[in-house]
């Protein structure tokens, strides 16, 4: 591998970096950007050269300089994961508009991911936000996503378009489609419109045939996860799972595969 792999790398950390105070504030109804990163524990601002990612964290072994409250090793985690998928979008997109729009999907994804797991929910800046930005940057998308039997570079500008277009309405409409016959057929919610939304969204970026192939893997992840988790400890049926957990892992799966699997399975 080049050198230059270095770039997308770190800037993947940078990034993770930013994601983490995303993940931390936007639950909680914050802003992202005032004020500046302090200790959770002593609310003391954190200086520059104790918030370099990961690094920081081992140098301090994980505990803020202050108070030495530990720091959750969640925040080196989201850096390193964010990395590796930046490296990942790098390889496959090398230097393009795909690559941008690539780390800007997983970018989204990692942090519903994450919010999910801890809060239960999947917030609308992200998902609506993330939906809009996938239709209006779907003339700069990769057309794979969209037409996957077609080589690269094979489609207009508009046709992007109308693909994301579709992907949004299909993904998003089959998600909802799923959770009003669940509510209607078990008298439960057993999904929340925020999934439905989530994979507009992943529809919006991946196209329909994408987006559908997320919801059906991470359905997988989450029935073998899911039931493992409440068999280790003992909780009701009516847990709730974070489906936009699996959903997250699933889609950052299908931006590397998803078209190569969808080529493999359907090829004649
Ligand atoms: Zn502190």
């Amino acid at each position: 591998m080049d050198w230059i792999a270095v770039v997308p790398a770190l800037a993947g950390l940078v990034i993770g970096s930013f994601l983490n105070v995303c993940i931390h504030r936007i639950p909680r109804g914050l802003s992202v950007i005032r004020p500046r990163s302090h200790c959770p524990g002593c609310s003391k601002p954190i200086p520059a050269v104790d918030n370099i990612p990961i690094l920081s964290f081992l140098l301090l072994k994980g505990r803020c300089r202050a108070c030495h409250a530990p720091i959750s090793l969640r925040y080196p985690l989201v850096e390193a994961a964010a990395a590796a998928l930046f490296l990942g979008a790098w390889i496959r997109f090398e230097w393009s508009s795909a690559f941008v729009i690539c780390c800007l999907f997983l970018a989204l994804v990692l942090t519903l991911t994450v919010i999910d797991l801890y809060h239960r929910i999947l917030p609308d800046v992200l998902t609506l936000g993330g939906l809009a930005a996938g239709v209006l940057l779907s003339p700069l998308q990769d057309p794979g996503f969209f037409h996957w039997k077609m080589g690269p570079a094979s489609l207009p500008a508009w046709d992007h378009l109308g693909f994301s277009l579709l992907g949004a309405g299909l993904g998003g409409g089959f998600l909802w489609l799923v959770a009003a016959l669940y509510r209607r057929f078990s008298g439960v919610d057993g999904m929340g419109f925020g999934d439905v939304k989530m994979t507009a969204m992943l529809g919006a970026f991946l196209g329909w045939r994408c987006a559908l192939l997320s919801v059906f893997v991470g359905s997988v992840i989450g029935a073998v996860a899911g039931s493992i988790y409440m068999r280790a400890r003992s909780k009701g049926r009516s847990y709730p799972l974070p489906f936009g957990t699996f959903l997250g892992v699933a889609s950052a799966a299908a931006a590397f595969w998803g078209p190569g699997i969808l080529r493999w399975y359907f090829s004649d």
